[in-house]
């Protein structure tokens, strides 16, 4: 058998606990919740599963899977910790180069929804995704054979900026999804394979004012600044509107986001679209426009169902 395209992702894994509330609590006060659950999240394994389930079938099929996927990152040791790692293995993704840590947390994000509005609020503890950090965690990413890397910003900008350039000196592609966004050094933009944004990082990022985005014109200044800082393709994921493209060719355009869609809940979107879009990546003859109308595809089936990880579409949903 021939062996599979390998990608790796490295980046942060987190418990979501969520409270659903008819309006949210003021100050000492203390609220029944209407509902509450417990849901695996972190960018870093939504992105993992996202590689997962749509390289892999939903059933145990004849269908073969169309990639390798490991996760690189780190979680506590307790029973959330072991979750998350089941959670993935369910979803295709190898979580044997996660580290489990001793006396450490797994990370923790404390979600309370009001449920009129939908509004959320949002408590992070990131925990053990704080020691990611070492030669150890870049040589796990970095593994002989990996033929993709894809982070995010939820664990130390130091691994980050260190498994990058690493990355770069191997030969390894690297795709960066700098969420929550904060500023990067110029290095890292030089040589670097994929960049994918959406409006919020590609302002941070791009330098420019949000309003900017709302124009094809605009969109095109953005993107032609990542690239002249060394970037070979730039993607800003711009929600409802679609997403924008640009690669060092010069090649670039504009795909629409699918209508007539009845959107129910947008969480995870922006982590389908980058799965969906590494698999072309590392499918063989990557065209970044075929890649882009891909990702919009499969994020569209996200935003149409209820949750994270549980609302990414499989291989046979989105073929
Ligand atoms: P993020 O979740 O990272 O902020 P976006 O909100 O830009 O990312 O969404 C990522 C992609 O998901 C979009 O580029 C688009 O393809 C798809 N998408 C998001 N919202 C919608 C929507 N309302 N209708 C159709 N597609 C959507």
């Amino acid at each position: 058998m021939a062996t599979l395209p390998k990608i790796t992702i490295l980046g942060s894994l987190n418990i979501d606990l969520v409270s659903y509330v008819p309006h949210h609590p003021l100050p000492g006060e203390t609220l029944s919740a209407t509902s509450f659950k417990v849901s695996p999240g972190g960018k870093g394994a939504n992105q993992a599963v996202a590689c997962g389930k749509l390289s892999r079938s939903s059933s145990s099929s004849s269908i073969p899977p169309s990639a390798q996927i490991k996760m690189v990152g780190a979680v506590g040791s307790d029973t959330y910790g072991t979750l998350l790692l089941s959670n993935l293995s369910s979803y295709g993704v190898d979580p044997t180069l996660i580290t489990s840590i001793p006396n450490a947390k797994t990370g923790i994000a404390i979600i309370i929804v009001d449920e009129p509005t939908g509004e959320n609020r949002i408590v992070l503890s990131a925990e053990a995704n704080n020691l990611c950090s070492g030669q150890e965690f870049i040589e796990k990413a970095l593994e002989k054979g990996t033929d993709l890397l894809i982070m995010q910003l939820e664990i130390p900008m130091e691994t980050v900026l260190a498994a990058t350039e690493e990355a770069k000196r191997r030969g390894i592609k690297v795709l960066l999804n700098p969420a929550p966004a904060k500023k990067l050094p110029e290095e890292v933009y030089q040589g670097l394979a994929h960049l994918i944004v959406n409006e919020t990082e590609a302002s941070i990022l791009g330098e420019v004012d949000e309003r900017e985005l709302d124009t094809e014109e605009g969109l095109e200044r953005v993107s032609e600044g990542f690239i002249k800082r060394g970037v070979e393709n730039v993607v800003i994921t711009l929600g409802a509107r679609g997403v924008y493209y640009m690669d060092k060719s010069g090649k670039k355009g504009l795909v629409e986001a699918e209508k007539g869609i009845k959107v129910v809940d947008t969480t995870a979107a922006g982590d389908t679209f980058v799965g969906r879009y590494a698999l072309d990546v590392v499918g063989g003859g990557f065209d970044i426009e075929v890649a882009v109308k891909k990702g919009n595809k499969a994020s569209a089936i996200t935003v149409q169902r209820a949750g994270a990880q549980d609302s990414i579409p499989w291989k046979d949903e989105v073929e």
